[in-house]
């Protein structure tokens, strides 16, 4: 009696142990283990680590969003910070599964990695002291201007926006706000969701503004390993039921919304915008 009793308490244990192993290995990436996802650490309102050590922002909730439908609880998510110039060798490394970091698609770049997406429309622009008037991207011949190493936004420039600008790269965004605010550049070019998120910072308050301008089209991908079709197709899977389910529009408007960014609608995934 007593035996069959212990029996049948193992065999309990042991049920419930396949249960919970055949829920964790609904997605056999998972397996308990954790995932490193690449993201921004400086741009507030996109990938932004924050005082306390956590992180916040668009590209944050898109991969916590697209983590969780690959089986990751937000508690396995290990966010490494992956600077523009870093992205491609990131991955082709295997220092991150995926990244999501305001990681525009572009073809050069998919000469060495793979994207899901687009899920964020967004288009360069300048960003530039409240007092200040820039009209067109020509106006920028002779202009000192600040971007990023590795990104979209310093080949535009140096290619077709405005060759004859006096361009300084840094390696993060952050750094070249602060070149603004000290008057050792002119303006700050990125992305339109970029800049309006440092500008929407109490710090900056009243202190610049978006010139405004559509200087180019950027298709905001997820970046993952060249070849990957499996993961790229999960990924879009997720991402197209993110755009479904409203978890997209919320995350645009609690991360994007206070920095007043009037951005485009969800893309089509699997659509550039060129
Ligand atoms: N989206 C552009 C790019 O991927 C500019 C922003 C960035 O540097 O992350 O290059």
């Amino acid at each position: 009696m007593k035996l069959s009793k212990v029996v049948a308490a193992s065999a309990a244990v042991l049920a419930l142990t396949a249960t919970a192993t055949a829920c964790g290995s609904d997605n056999e990436d998972a397996g308990g283990g954790k995932i490193k996802v690449g993201i921004k650490y400086d741009q507030p309102g996109l990938g932004l680590k924050q005082p306390d050590g956590s992180f916040a922002g668009f590209d944050v909730d898109v991969a916590t969003y697209v983590a969780k439908e690959l089986g990751y609880k937000p508690s396995q998510i290990d966010f490494v910070e992956t600077k523009s110039a870093d992205r491609e060798n990131a991955l082709a490394r295997g220092d991150v599964k995926f990244i999501a970091a305001t990681y525009s698609i572009t073809d050069e770049r998919k000469a060495k990695v793979d994207f899901a997406g687009p899920y964020l429309l967004a288009h360069q622009d300048l960003l530039i002291k409240a007092d200040s008037k820039i009209a067109k991207g020509d106006d920028l011949n002779g202009k000192k201007l600040c971007s990023v190493t590795g990104s979209t936004s310093a080949q535009n420039v140096q290619k077709t926006i405005a060759p004859k600008a006096n361009l300084k790269q840094y390696s993060g965004y952050s750094e070249c706000i602060a070149a603004l605010q000290s008057g050792a550049v002119d303006a700050v070019t990125t992305d339109n969701s970029i800049l309006a998120g440092f500008a929407a910072q109490d710090k900056y308050k009243d202190q610049f503004k978006l010139a405004g301008l559509k200087l180019s089209n950027e298709n905001y991908g997820i970046g993952i390993k060249k070849g990957d079709s499996a993961l790229e197709k999960k990924i879009n899977a997720a991402l197209t039921k993110m755009v479904s389910d409203d978890a997209w529009q919320t995350a645009i408007s609690d991360n994007l919304g206070p920095a007043y960014y009037t951005g485009e609608p969800a893309p089509k995934i699997g659509e550039i915008v060129t």
